[in-house]
Protein backbone atom coordinates (compact mmCIF):
# COMPACT_ATOMS: atom_id res chain seq x y z
CA UNK A 1 0.00 0.00 0.00
CA UNK A 2 1.40 3.47 -0.42
CA UNK A 3 1.74 5.88 2.36
CA UNK A 4 0.15 8.73 0.85
CA UNK A 5 -2.84 6.40 0.05
CA UNK A 6 -3.35 5.47 4.32
CA UNK A 7 -6.00 6.62 6.37
CA UNK A 8 -3.91 5.81 9.52
CA UNK A 9 -4.61 6.01 12.91
CA UNK A 10 -1.89 5.86 15.48
CA UNK A 11 -2.20 4.92 19.48
CA UNK A 12 0.45 6.73 21.94
CA UNK A 13 0.73 9.52 19.41
CA UNK A 14 1.50 12.03 22.02
CA UNK A 15 4.64 11.25 22.77
CA UNK A 16 7.97 9.72 22.01
CA UNK A 17 7.51 7.23 18.84
CA UNK A 18 3.92 7.68 18.10
CA UNK A 19 4.76 11.15 17.51
CA UNK A 20 7.45 10.86 15.45
CA UNK A 21 5.40 8.43 13.45
CA UNK A 22 2.70 10.95 13.31
CA UNK A 23 4.67 13.85 11.73
CA UNK A 24 6.35 11.07 9.29
CA UNK A 25 2.80 10.09 8.19
CA UNK A 26 1.65 13.00 7.65
CA UNK A 27 4.63 14.32 5.83
CA UNK A 28 3.98 11.36 3.46
CA UNK A 29 0.74 12.84 2.46
CA UNK A 30 -1.35 9.82 4.90
CA UNK A 31 -4.45 11.24 6.51
CA UNK A 32 -3.68 10.63 10.23
CA UNK A 33 -5.38 10.70 13.45
CA UNK A 34 -4.07 10.30 16.84
CA UNK A 35 -4.73 8.99 20.43
CA UNK A 36 -3.48 9.30 23.67
CA UNK A 37 -4.27 9.17 27.37
CA UNK A 38 -2.35 11.89 27.94
CA UNK A 39 -4.99 15.26 27.60
CA UNK A 40 -2.07 17.59 27.65
CA UNK A 41 0.42 16.13 24.89
CA UNK A 42 -3.34 15.73 22.44
CA UNK A 43 -4.20 18.96 22.67
CA UNK A 44 0.14 19.68 22.27
CA UNK A 45 0.66 17.55 19.47
CA UNK A 46 -2.37 18.68 17.43
CA UNK A 47 -1.80 22.07 17.81
CA UNK A 48 1.82 21.48 16.36
CA UNK A 49 0.68 19.33 13.71
CA UNK A 50 -2.62 19.95 13.35
CA UNK A 51 -3.36 16.12 13.20
CA UNK A 52 -6.55 15.33 14.80
CA UNK A 53 -6.34 13.26 18.06
CA UNK A 54 -8.58 12.28 20.68
CA UNK A 55 -8.04 11.71 24.63
CA UNK A 56 -8.51 8.11 24.89
CA UNK A 57 -7.65 5.05 27.19
CA UNK A 58 -6.20 1.94 24.42
CA UNK A 59 -7.68 -0.79 27.31
CA UNK A 60 -10.95 0.40 27.73
CA UNK A 61 -13.48 -1.02 25.10
CA UNK A 62 -15.83 2.17 25.17
CA UNK A 63 -13.16 4.70 24.21
CA UNK A 64 -11.19 2.34 21.27
CA UNK A 65 -14.90 2.24 19.77
CA UNK A 66 -15.31 6.03 19.95
CA UNK A 67 -11.37 6.37 18.83
CA UNK A 68 -12.44 4.33 15.49
CA UNK A 69 -15.82 6.54 15.01
CA UNK A 70 -13.80 9.96 15.52
CA UNK A 71 -11.20 8.72 13.27
CA UNK A 72 -13.78 7.41 10.40
CA UNK A 73 -15.03 10.95 10.79
CA UNK A 74 -11.71 12.87 10.53
CA UNK A 75 -10.48 10.99 8.05
CA UNK A 76 -13.37 10.56 5.52
CA UNK A 77 -13.99 6.90 6.03
CA UNK A 78 -12.55 4.04 8.20
CA UNK A 79 -8.84 3.76 9.14
CA UNK A 80 -7.00 1.41 6.39
CA UNK A 81 -3.71 1.12 8.75
CA UNK A 82 -3.18 1.12 12.46
CA UNK A 83 -0.12 1.50 14.23
CA UNK A 84 -0.43 -0.29 17.67
CA UNK A 85 2.08 1.99 19.54
CA UNK A 86 0.20 2.85 23.05
CA UNK A 87 2.62 1.26 26.13
CA UNK A 88 3.69 1.29 29.27
CA UNK A 89 6.24 0.02 31.82
CA UNK A 90 5.88 -0.95 34.93
CA UNK A 91 9.28 -2.57 36.05
CA UNK A 92 10.09 -5.19 39.19
CA UNK A 93 11.14 -8.53 39.95
CA UNK A 94 8.90 -11.43 40.63
CA UNK A 95 10.44 -11.49 44.03
CA UNK A 96 12.45 -8.93 45.43
CA UNK A 97 14.11 -8.64 49.32
CA UNK A 98 14.27 -5.55 51.03
CA UNK A 99 17.20 -3.79 51.87
CA UNK A 100 16.28 -2.74 55.15
CA UNK A 101 13.82 -5.81 56.92
CA UNK A 102 15.12 -8.94 54.57
CA UNK A 103 11.51 -9.49 53.96
CA UNK A 104 10.62 -11.06 50.34
CA UNK A 105 7.95 -8.47 48.60
CA UNK A 106 6.34 -9.72 45.84
CA UNK A 107 5.61 -8.41 42.38
CA UNK A 108 2.18 -6.57 42.50
CA UNK A 109 -0.63 -7.85 41.01
CA UNK A 110 -1.89 -4.09 40.03
CA UNK A 111 1.16 -3.60 38.25
CA UNK A 112 1.12 -6.46 36.44
CA UNK A 113 -2.49 -6.25 34.98
CA UNK A 114 -2.00 -2.90 34.18
CA UNK A 115 1.13 -3.37 31.84
CA UNK A 116 -0.95 -6.39 30.35
CA UNK A 117 -4.01 -4.27 30.10
CA UNK A 118 -2.32 -1.40 27.97
CA UNK A 119 0.39 -3.27 26.09
CA UNK A 120 -1.47 -6.84 24.83
CA UNK A 121 -5.46 -6.43 25.82
CA UNK A 122 -5.03 -2.82 24.82
CA UNK A 123 -3.84 -3.86 20.35
CA UNK A 124 -6.20 -6.79 20.60
CA UNK A 125 -9.27 -3.90 21.29
CA UNK A 126 -7.54 -1.56 18.54
CA UNK A 127 -6.92 -4.49 16.07
CA UNK A 128 -10.35 -6.04 16.72
CA UNK A 129 -12.37 -2.51 16.23
CA UNK A 130 -9.94 -1.72 13.26
CA UNK A 131 -10.32 -5.29 11.52
CA UNK A 132 -14.30 -4.94 12.14
CA UNK A 133 -14.59 -1.84 9.96
CA UNK A 134 -12.21 -2.74 7.24
CA UNK A 135 -14.27 -6.20 6.60
CA UNK A 136 -17.91 -4.52 6.93
CA UNK A 137 -17.04 -1.60 4.65
CA UNK A 138 -14.81 -3.72 2.43
CA UNK A 139 -11.87 -1.64 2.96
CA UNK A 140 -9.14 -3.43 1.24
CA UNK A 141 -5.53 -3.36 1.43
CA UNK A 142 -5.13 -2.30 4.95
CA UNK A 143 -2.37 -2.96 7.24
CA UNK A 144 -1.82 -2.95 10.82
CA UNK A 145 1.39 -2.62 12.50
CA UNK A 146 2.00 -3.60 16.22
CA UNK A 147 4.83 -2.33 18.84
CA UNK A 148 6.58 -5.03 20.51
CA UNK A 149 10.01 -4.48 21.91
CA UNK A 150 13.40 -6.69 22.62
CA UNK A 151 11.68 -7.63 25.98
CA UNK A 152 9.78 -10.25 24.24
CA UNK A 153 12.30 -12.54 24.64
CA UNK A 154 12.26 -12.03 27.89
CA UNK A 155 13.74 -9.19 30.35
CA UNK A 156 15.11 -9.25 34.15
CA UNK A 157 12.89 -7.33 35.64
CA UNK A 158 9.73 -6.89 33.30
CA UNK A 159 7.89 -10.42 33.78
CA UNK A 160 4.42 -7.98 32.82
CA UNK A 161 6.32 -6.49 29.73
CA UNK A 162 7.65 -9.47 28.34
CA UNK A 163 4.94 -11.26 28.49
CA UNK A 164 3.15 -8.74 26.55
CA UNK A 165 5.16 -7.90 24.30
CA UNK A 166 5.94 -11.55 23.17
CA UNK A 167 2.01 -12.04 23.08
CA UNK A 168 1.65 -9.52 21.04
CA UNK A 169 3.91 -10.76 18.28
CA UNK A 170 2.05 -14.84 18.70
CA UNK A 171 -1.13 -12.48 18.05
CA UNK A 172 0.74 -10.39 15.20
CA UNK A 173 0.49 -14.34 13.94
CA UNK A 174 -2.85 -15.31 14.75
CA UNK A 175 -4.18 -12.08 12.96
CA UNK A 176 -2.58 -12.10 9.87
CA UNK A 177 -3.61 -15.77 9.04
CA UNK A 178 -6.75 -14.86 10.34
CA UNK A 179 -7.38 -11.86 8.13
CA UNK A 180 -5.56 -12.22 5.32
CA UNK A 181 -8.67 -13.57 3.60
CA UNK A 182 -9.91 -10.13 3.93
CA UNK A 183 -6.50 -8.18 2.72
CA UNK A 184 -5.49 -7.42 6.01
CA UNK A 185 -2.00 -7.40 6.54
CA UNK A 186 -0.48 -7.43 10.21
CA UNK A 187 3.44 -6.90 10.98
CA UNK A 188 5.22 -6.59 14.41
CA UNK A 189 8.41 -4.76 14.97
CA UNK A 190 10.34 -5.28 18.02
CA UNK A 191 12.60 -2.34 18.83
CA UNK A 192 15.70 -2.24 21.22
CA UNK A 193 16.75 0.58 22.81
CA UNK A 194 15.41 4.05 21.32
CA UNK A 195 15.80 7.57 21.74
CA UNK A 196 12.69 9.19 23.33
CA UNK A 197 11.85 11.43 26.04
CA UNK A 198 11.92 8.39 29.05
CA UNK A 199 15.45 7.12 27.68
CA UNK A 200 16.70 10.45 26.76
CA UNK A 201 16.61 11.19 30.48
CA UNK A 202 18.31 8.51 31.94
CA UNK A 203 22.09 9.90 33.51
CA UNK A 204 24.54 9.17 31.20
CA UNK A 205 26.15 6.69 33.51
CA UNK A 206 22.54 4.24 33.09
CA UNK A 207 22.88 4.97 29.29
CA UNK A 208 26.15 4.20 29.08
CA UNK A 209 25.46 0.47 30.74
CA UNK A 210 22.42 0.41 28.18
CA UNK A 211 24.31 1.22 25.17
CA UNK A 212 27.87 -1.14 25.86
CA UNK A 213 26.24 -4.15 24.82
CA UNK A 214 24.57 -3.12 21.53
CA UNK A 215 27.06 -3.69 18.53
CA UNK A 216 26.02 -0.34 16.80
CA UNK A 217 27.07 1.22 20.03
CA UNK A 218 24.44 3.64 20.17
CA UNK A 219 20.36 3.62 21.01
CA UNK A 220 17.78 3.77 17.95
CA UNK A 221 16.37 6.92 16.84
CA UNK A 222 12.35 7.13 16.18
CA UNK A 223 13.12 7.69 12.46
CA UNK A 224 14.59 4.24 12.63
CA UNK A 225 11.45 2.05 13.31
CA UNK A 226 9.60 4.72 11.38
CA UNK A 227 11.80 3.01 8.19
CA UNK A 228 10.77 0.02 9.68
CA UNK A 229 6.97 0.78 9.40
CA UNK A 230 6.76 2.15 6.30
CA UNK A 231 8.70 -0.25 4.74
CA UNK A 232 5.69 -3.26 6.15
CA UNK A 233 3.15 -0.76 5.03
CA UNK A 234 4.98 -0.16 1.29
CA UNK A 235 5.35 -4.25 1.19
CA UNK A 236 2.04 -5.96 -0.08
CA UNK A 237 3.83 -9.40 0.60
CA UNK A 238 4.28 -8.77 4.35
CA UNK A 239 2.56 -9.81 6.82
CA UNK A 240 2.79 -12.02 10.18
CA UNK A 241 6.25 -11.34 10.77
CA UNK A 242 8.38 -9.52 13.07
CA UNK A 243 11.06 -7.05 12.24
CA UNK A 244 13.90 -6.67 14.99
CA UNK A 245 15.18 -3.06 15.02
CA UNK A 246 17.65 -2.95 17.78
CA UNK A 247 21.30 -2.34 16.37
CA UNK A 248 21.87 -6.06 16.91
CA UNK A 249 21.34 -6.51 20.35
CA UNK A 250 20.28 -9.53 22.00
CA UNK A 251 18.91 -9.98 25.43
P1 LIG B 1 6.38 6.77 25.41
O1 LIG B 1 7.36 7.87 25.08
O2 LIG B 1 6.15 6.44 26.84
O3 LIG B 1 4.99 7.15 24.70
C1 LIG B 1 3.90 6.30 24.80
C2 LIG B 1 2.65 7.14 24.76
O4 LIG B 1 1.53 6.26 24.96
C3 LIG B 1 2.61 8.18 25.88
O5 LIG B 1 2.13 9.42 25.41
C4 LIG B 1 1.66 7.55 26.86
O6 LIG B 1 1.00 8.47 27.70
C5 LIG B 1 0.69 6.85 25.95
N1 LIG B 1 -0.10 5.86 26.66
C6 LIG B 1 0.22 5.18 27.79
N2 LIG B 1 -0.79 4.41 28.17
C7 LIG B 1 -1.79 4.61 27.28
C8 LIG B 1 -3.10 4.10 27.17
N3 LIG B 1 -3.61 3.24 28.06
N4 LIG B 1 -3.87 4.51 26.12
C9 LIG B 1 -3.39 5.40 25.23
N5 LIG B 1 -2.15 5.93 25.30
C10 LIG B 1 -1.36 5.54 26.32
O7 LIG B 1 6.76 5.40 24.67
P2 LIG B 1 7.84 5.10 23.52
O8 LIG B 1 9.15 4.92 24.18
O9 LIG B 1 7.68 6.05 22.42
O10 LIG B 1 7.35 3.65 23.06
C11 LIG B 1 6.33 3.46 22.09
C12 LIG B 1 6.09 1.97 21.95
O11 LIG B 1 7.30 1.31 21.60
C13 LIG B 1 5.60 1.31 23.24
O12 LIG B 1 4.69 0.28 22.93
C14 LIG B 1 6.87 0.72 23.82
O13 LIG B 1 6.62 -0.37 24.66
C15 LIG B 1 7.61 0.31 22.57
N6 LIG B 1 9.07 0.25 22.72
C16 LIG B 1 9.79 1.34 23.11
C17 LIG B 1 11.18 1.25 23.19
C18 LIG B 1 12.05 2.43 23.57
O14 LIG B 1 13.27 2.26 23.71
N7 LIG B 1 11.53 3.63 23.70
C19 LIG B 1 11.80 0.03 22.92
C20 LIG B 1 11.02 -1.06 22.55
C21 LIG B 1 9.65 -0.93 22.44
P3 LIG B 1 1.64 8.79 29.15
O15 LIG B 1 2.89 9.55 28.86
O16 LIG B 1 0.61 9.59 29.84
O17 LIG B 1 1.90 7.46 29.80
Amino acid sequence: MRIEDARAVVTGGARGMGEHFVRRLVECGAATFFCDIDADGVETVAAATGVPGTVADVSSEADVERVFEEATAALGGPPNVLINNAGIIRDGLLLKRDRETGTLVPFPTARWNQVLAVNLTGPFLCMRAFAQRCVEDGVQPAVAVNMSSISRAGNMGQGNYSAAKAGLVADTVVWAKELGRYGIRVGAIAPGFIRTPMVESMPPKVLEKLTNPVPLGRIGEPEEIWKAIAFIIDNDYFTGRCIEVDGGLRL
